[in-house]
């Protein structure tokens, strides 16, 4: 028997259990991270919030603030909530002001979710865009003012709008 084999054996095997337990660790680290928490998100509370640029980079995900803050836009046919049918609300998911009701949403074919008419006149704010050589209406949320999406006159009755949201500022509760 050769006792220093067994030994280094040994050794390996600790020591090869540490290091997958140390990745595990990480990963949860690294999950964390993107599962920020917000002090700004209420469902209830509607006073305005003017918050400093680089406060909502610790509170928001990167995704979230790439669009909320940077004016940004995801891919098309990419968000959970294109074609969702759930019955509910939907809150902005940066600071949990009620934006749109399921009622309000339609399949437009646009790649993002659609609405014709937000939950009420102040959920939302308009400012018009002319980036991109286009002439267009851009929509931020009436309490955080994060960047949502465009309002197009192309919607379907009642209203005759479609309110192209990104899925990625969207927060759902039935
Ligand atoms: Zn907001």
């Amino acid at each position: 028997m050769n006792i220093k084999f067994y030994f280094y054996t040994i050794l390996l095997v600790l020591s090869f259990t540490n290091c997958t337990a140390q990745n595990n660790n990480n990963n949860k680290s690294n999950m964390q991270k993107e599962n920020k928490a917000n002090p700004y998100y209420s469902n209830k509370d509607t006073n305005k919030l003017v918050i400093k640029e680089e406060e909502w980079r610790k509170v928001l995900t990167s995704e979230q603030f790439y669009i909320a803050r940077q004016k940004g836009t995801e891919q098309p046919f990419t968000s959970k909530f294109e074609n969702f049918k759930e019955k509910g609300t939907y809150y902005c998911a940066a600071c949990g002001n009620a934006l749109f009701i399921s009622d309000t949403k339609f399949e437009s074919g646009c790649g993002w979710p659609s609405f014709y008419q937000p939950i009420n006149k102040s959920s939302i704010i308009y400012t018009p865009d002319t980036t991109h050589g286009m002439q267009r209406t851009e929509v931020q949320c009436g309490r955080c003012k994060a960047h949502l999406g465009h309002v197009f006159n192309d919607g379907p009755p009642p209203s005759g709008l479609r309110y192209c949201i990104n899925g990625v500022i969207l927060d759902f509760k039935k």
